[in-house]
């Protein structure tokens, strides 16, 4: 690839290096070295223009310009250095997901205020002296930091926990008989125990976990598919490296979907090692990041668990990183610079020795295929732990038992529902799809309420009293008249959405506890685990709930999962449909009866004769996958062949078309490497938040230079103002 980082050269004041910004540019630039000389690996401020912006020491110059041309570096910061590992991963990275080197470099320092010092506190300990006067206040102090053992407080702490004002310790202090110190404000990540709660494991667990203890142990490369269906312990088990790694000194990974999740996750993380992790995400806030940054960085965290830019963590020696539930699309990052923080995680582990282990119960068809292959081992985990069975699975079929219009619980599943009530068990009621109604027209005119700035429908949310888009989030009070023809109450919602389910379960049972659980009416991390929580311990009868019940959540009162629209998924002509809609139906599923009631689940179809309908009422697994990866491979799709979506957008339609036409024109350049080019084509969505899309498709055999060939033929055609095109490695669709 581009520039191979340098391993550790060391550059003396005024020496000319290369040193990667972080910022969109393809390669690092040419500087001199400041004052006291840097190494490969060190961070700097490096002058961009006016500004200076944050920037990583990479190697010897590119020599392009003579030495008295280049600008010195600003100066060295005071952070942990970035190892070779870290940096040959970034340089892979980019690489392989076409995203600039500078713009990897950013993924892996967005932690606002790196470059600011470490904030400091000040800390107490007992000093030389006794003091001349003794007073009951102060032999309190003296006696509890003699009680703490050398142990250093903050002033205030040490006052409040001495039973003191804060006049009393600043007496000591000035008295000499407390020393003070500094030291940097972010406490220390508390040190974990791999043999603080180990768990009795089952013997199909323990193989496994044996498995991936002597794979982190060897302080080699391998991954490890652990698949085993939901409750089987895939999570007991990979702690289990998580283990070993702490053992072996080294730091791991625990990449997680959804930051909802989180909360449950950590508190059995604590109960297993006896502290927390440091967590990585969004809702960490800035300060959060930062203390998380430095900690991976410096290697004082020995565990991080995160969501997928934590694959990007400069980490001090990685040893294990495990993808939990690595089939989930909101691994794939698709707004700004694309990747799969799964695949990222694999190529990570194979540049640092380190073990990956990419956890699922229904895994992506690429991983199932690279462990078919070989690439991959994997572990399984057949039987759900204890007393627990997988539910049992049936269709209901809505040709025969298609509910009255404007509903959609059928008879068959109110049956059942109507049963668990009366033994006092829970059902969950699942659709995907959030608000009231996917689609508002008017029967008047027969408009229908579109987004201004998309080509997507506006989704009633009646609970906010708004037609919302879920592309671009543009939303507006729902009319009283028809913006189009004025009729007063003529608008009409079309479809379920999880809100009218609601409605409906609440009309159909009407002496049921109902629950509504969908990502929208969620305020924060936080009360959706108290509300999670409330449920699990039984205080609601009948949940409705979108895609995010599906994940992880332990309900041990529910023994019945109903599936309104299992067919939903299945519509449009996408190749990954019959996969995601597997995925979705059998975690949905699984979250029937894994205590020790026996559950069952009902999936409301059309199509019962559908090969994943078929598939998932006979739990015949593999041979879905088989007939799967077929016609994958018949199509020369991913794994079998390479692909590469292109996006061509911008707000001026015809300047869009002539650019996308234009890269189709230049595809000689892609030939020649063994490509083909499809396309161009409007994009499935043909318009996001006033920019129009057109999408070409680039498919190639496996072995195929297809990102060098995508380089040049990228380089080759100038788009026109305003006009982007963004290259997708691997896209999600196709
Ligand atoms: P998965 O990750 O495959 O869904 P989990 O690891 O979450 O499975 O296990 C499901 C449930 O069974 C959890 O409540 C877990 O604590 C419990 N469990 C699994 N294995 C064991 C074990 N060996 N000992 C005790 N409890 C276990
Ligand atoms: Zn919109």
């Amino acid at each position: 690839g581009e520039a191979a980082p340098d391993e550790d050269a060391f550059f003396p004041e005024g020496a000319p290096l290369s040193a990667l910004p972080a910022l969109p540019v393809d390669k690092p630039l040419d500087y001199l070295a400041p004052p006291g000389g840097v190494r490969a690996g060190d961070w700097v401020e490096a002058p961009i223009g006016p500004r200076r912006a944050l920037a990583l020491v990479w190697g010897p110059p590119s020599a392009e310009l003579p030495p008295d041309r280049l600008k010195p570096l600003a100066r060295r910061l005071d952070l942990p250095p970035m190892t070779p590992e870290t940096r040959r991963f970034l340089a892979r990275a980019a690489d392989y997901t076409l995203i600039e080197l500078g713009q990897v470099l950013r993924l892996a320092s967005r932690a606002p205020g790196l470059r600011e010092a470490p904030r400091m506190r000040r800390l107490l300990t007992l000093g030389p002296e006794r003091p001349e006067r003794m007073t009951p206040a102060r032999r309190r102090v003296i006696a509890f930091l003699e009680a703490h053992d050398g142990m250093p407080f903050e002033p205030a702490e040490l006052a409040r926990q001495a039973g003191v004002g804060p006049g009393v310790v600043k007496g000591l202090e000035a008295a000499g008989a407390l020393s003070a110190r500094l030291a940097p404000h972010d406490p220390p990540f508390a040190r974990l125990d791999p043999a603080f709660a180990p768990p009795a494991l089952s013997p199909a667990q323990d193989e496994a976990a044996e498995a991936l203890r002597q794979s982190v142990a060897a302080r080699g490369y391998a991954t490890f598919l652990l698949k085993g269906v939901t409750g089987s312990g895939k999570t007991e088990v990979y702690m289990e490296a998580v283990a070993e790694c702490l053992r072996q000194g080294r730091q791991a990974l625990v990449l997680l979907p959804e930051i909802a999740l989180t909360a449950a996750f950590l508190d059995r993380f604590e109960r297993r090692f006896g502290a927390r992790p440091a967590e990585w995400h969004s809702a960490a806030g800035d300060a959060g990041r930062r203390r998380c940054w430095r900690a991976a960085a410096s290697g004082q965290a020995q565990v991080v668990v995160g969501a997928r830019s934590a694959v990007f963590l400069p980490f001090r020696d990685l040893g294990l990183v495990v993808v939990d539930e690595e089939h989930d699309g909101s691994y794939k990052q698709e707004d700004g610079p694309r990747y799969n923080a799964r695949d990222m995680a694999v190529l990570r582990a194979a540049l640092g020795r380190a073990t990956a282990v990419l956890a699922s119960a229904t895994p992506a068809l690429e991983t199932w295929a690279n462990a078919r292959a070989g690439k991959y081992r994997r572990l399984d985990l057949p039987e759900r732990f204890g007393p627990a069975v997988m539910p049992r699975m049936q269709a209901v079929d809505m040709r025969r038992h298609a509910p009255p219009r404007g509903e959609w619980i059928s008879e068959p599943l109110a049956r059942a529902v109507n049963e668990r009530l009366a033994r006092g068990e829970q059902s969950l009621l699942f659709i995907n799809r959030r608000g009231y109604a996917p689609l508002t027209l008017c029967r008047g005119c027969g408009a229908h309420m579109g987004c201004p700035h998309c080509d997507a429908w506006l989704v009633e949310h009646r609970l906010r009293g708004r037609l919302v888009c879920h592309q671009c989030g543009h939303s507006r009070p729902v009319p009283k008249a028809c913006p189009e023809c004025g009729r007063a109450d003529a608008l009409a919602a079309l479809g379920p959405g999880v809100e009218r389910l609601a409605e409906e379960a609440r009309a159909r049972f009407p002496k049921a506890r109902t629950a509504l659980l969908s990502s929208d009416l969620a305020q924060s991390a936080e009360q959706l685990k108290a509300r999670i929580a409330a449920i699990a311990a039984g205080e609601a009868d009948v949940i409705i709930g979108t895609q995010l019940v599906a994940k992880g959540h332990n309900f041990p009162l529910l023994t019945l999962v109903g599936v309104i629209d299992a067919d939903l998924g299945l519509k449009g002509g996408d190749l990954r449909a019959a996969e995601k809609t597997f995925q979705l139906l059998r975690q949905v599923a699984g979250r029937a009866g894994r205590a020790d009631r026996p559950g069952a689940a009902l999936l409301q179809t059309y199509a019962p004769d559908h090969p994943v309908i078929r598939a998932i009422l006979s739990g015949d697994e593999e041979t879905f996958w088989e007939r799967e990866a077929a016609q994958r491979e018949a199509a020369g799709a991913p794994p079998f062949g390479r692909m590469a979506g292109v996006i061509v957008s911008g707000p001026d339609e015809a300047r869009v078309w002539r650019t996308a036409e234009a890269l189709a024109r230049a595809g000689a350049a892609l030939e020649q490497a063994g490509a083909q080019l499809f396309g161009p084509a409007p994009a499935p969505i043909a318009r996001i938040r006033g920019r129009f899309r057109v999408r070409l498709l680039v498919k190639a055999p496996r072995g195929a230079p297809l990102q060098a060939a995508l380089r040049a033929w990228r380089a080759a055609t100038r788009p026109e103002p305003g006009v982007s095109v963004v290259i997708d490695i691997d896209p999600q669709s196709f």
